[in-house]
């Protein structure tokens, strides 16, 4: 799924708040989603009291699982990337293509490093998890296991990973700029 993060959003022009859903990331195999980037709509907001639409400098990266490649687009410095992309080190290995995704301010290189990668004159790297991961994926879950088994309830253990999942999605709302 891609990663989606709500917002209240202040209309420039009119002051208006409203709620809005921007994108954190965006799967760009599906070509619905590779459309909303490449016609300009992604995270472009439209203020229900005076139509103004905005586009609202919103970090994102997109990704192609298929053709094993992704880019951020990153308008300004954030430095949930870098930690970000530590992480995906850790998980699928130094030098896969989430970890190493290029970070391009400009909107138009943007798109251009996307196309540069489907025709191939880039390459991004499938990665592979790391044993060391590994070891520590089974080693939680059987900890998970024999929790399950004393107490059972291993809601702490999945309630602790979605927090850490979903805290990492929430950064960055208070830096968007009007
Ligand atoms: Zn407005």
């Amino acid at each position: 799924m891609s990663k989606r993060v709500e917002a209240k959003i202040t209309c420039p022009n009119c002051n208006h708040q409203f709620e809005f859903t921007l994108y954190r990331s965006i799967w760009g195999e599906y070509p619905e989603n590779r459309e909303l980037v490449m016609s300009d709509k992604i995270n472009v907001t439209k203020c229900p009291s005076c139509n103004r639409s905005t586009k609202l400098q919103f970090p994102f990266i997109y990704t192609n699982a298929d053709q094993h490649f992704a880019v951020w687009w990153e308008p300004e410095y954030d430095a949930q990337i870098d930690s970000d992309s530590v992480g995906y080190a850790k998980m699928l290995g130094e030098g896969n293509y989430l970890a190493t995704a290029p970070r391009i301010k400009s909107w138009s290189e943007f798109k251009n490093t996307i196309l540069k990668f489907e025709n191939g004159e880039l390459k991004g790297k499938q990665g592979t998890m790391s044993k060391e991961m590994n070891d520590q994926m089974q080693g939680f879950l059987k900890h998970l296991q024999d929790k399950n088994k004393k107490k059972n309830s291993g809601c702490m253990g999945v309630a602790l990973i979605l927090f850490v999942f979903s805290s990492s999605l929430l950064y960055g709302i208070s830096k968007l700029i009007f």
